[in-house]
């Protein structure tokens, strides 16, 4: 039997996203071993959240108090609820905080770690993991030989099943303990109004766009879809927008249900952040543009036409 945690996000006392996406594919993985699905959330309002965990498949849901992120005092909660909970499986989210405090915890536990997972099965017993690699270039399925397994899970990977789990909600005494780290300030400044991400949809902008002065052309069709805002990074380099916008290998790396692509070619290093997209749409007046080459649906177009056209429509749709 394989117990399976996962270790959920809550912000401002909402759950994020990624912590049913991690509940949902954690409850394959114990239906498949036969183990409980256990839902950590380290945050004050963390009992908030606990029907939402339970039905996208936690069994158990184990709320531990923390006023303040920490990385070292979060790996130590961690740890803690591995060891007490028998965990064979812990699958974190891919996301800043989860890349701050999951290593921490593999060396702790002397697990093996596979970070920026973004499909999941089992295998004779052991979970495999899917992962880009090359920049994107190609997938690689890897195994965990150690004991526990563990793995970081990139936002937007994992479907929902909603299957239930029994939802029993446990208090942890799990604290920081005696940890030498201090965050001394949180700068969340920057980013679009739609967290980049961790978005569903994304409206990205390339050099095609000539200029930061036409970004309210794309500003408008992301807000009437809902989406985030994305750049290359000729169009940060260029001083157009802040660098927290760049997808790429030296940016952000997404993985939305919907990428739309406006005037950007494709490079490599820009496929490397957003080549795990569901759909990908581009729209590039160059049919011979790489983009083309990953996309779901193509426009070879120019962009001051089909943006302002693809608004006003989805405007009419969506109300
Ligand atoms: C080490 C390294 C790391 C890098 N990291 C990143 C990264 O993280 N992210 C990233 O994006 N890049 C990265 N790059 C840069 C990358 O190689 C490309 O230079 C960059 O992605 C190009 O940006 P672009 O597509 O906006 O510009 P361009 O390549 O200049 O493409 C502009 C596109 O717009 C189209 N276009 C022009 N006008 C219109 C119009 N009116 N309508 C429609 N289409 C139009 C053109 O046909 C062209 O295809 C990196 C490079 C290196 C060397």
């Amino acid at each position: 039997m394989s117990n399976v945690l996962i270790v959920g996000e809550v912000k401002n006392g909402e759950l994020k996203k990624i912590s049913k996406e991690l509940t949902s594919a954690a409850r394959k993985i114990a239906d498949s071993l036969g183990g409980k699905v256990i839902a950590l959330v380290i945050d004050d309002k963390a009992e908030a959240v606990s029907a939402e965990l339970k039905a996208e498949g936690a069994d158990v849901i184990v709320n531990a108090k923390a006023s303040e992120f920490n990385p070292e005092g979060f790996a130590n909660i961690v740890h803690s609820v591995v060891q007490d909970k028998g965990a064979k499986v812990v699958l974190m989210p891919h996301t800043p905080q989860g890349k701050d405090y999951s290593p921490r915890v593999a060396i702790k536990s002397n697990a093996g770690i596979i970070a920026d997972v973004v499909g999941l099965s089992v295998d004779g017993g052991k979970v495999v993991a899917k992962k880009p690699i090359y920049s994107g270039k190609a997938y690689g399925n890897f195994k965990v030989s150690t004991d526990v397994q563990m793995f970081t899970i990139r936002p937007n990977s994992q479907e929902l099943a909603g299957k239930a789990g029994e939802g029993a909600v446990e208090a942890s005494s799990a604290g920081f303990g005696d940890v030498k780290v201090k965050v001394a300030s949180v700068d969340a400044s920057g980013g679009s109004k739609v967290q980049l991400a961790e978005a569903s949809i994304i409206v990205s902008g390339g050099r095609g766009i000539k200029g930061p002065e036409n970004w309210p052309l794309l500003q408008d069709l992301a807000d009437t879809l809902g989406a985030a805002l994305g750049a290359s990074r000729a169009t940060v380099d260029a001083g157009w927008i802040p660098h927290s916008h760049q997808v790429g290998q030296t940016g952000k790396t997404v993985s939305p249900n919907c990428y739309i692509a406006c005037g950007i070619s494709g490079a490599i290093q820009h496929l490397a952040g957003m080549g795990s997209s569901k759909y990908i749409v581009a729209i590039n007046k160059d049919g011979d543009a790489p983009i083309f080459k990953v996309a779901t649906y193509g426009v070879v177009a120019d962009l001051f036409e089909v943006v302002p056209a693809l608004t006003a429509e989805f405007k009419k749709v969506l109300g």
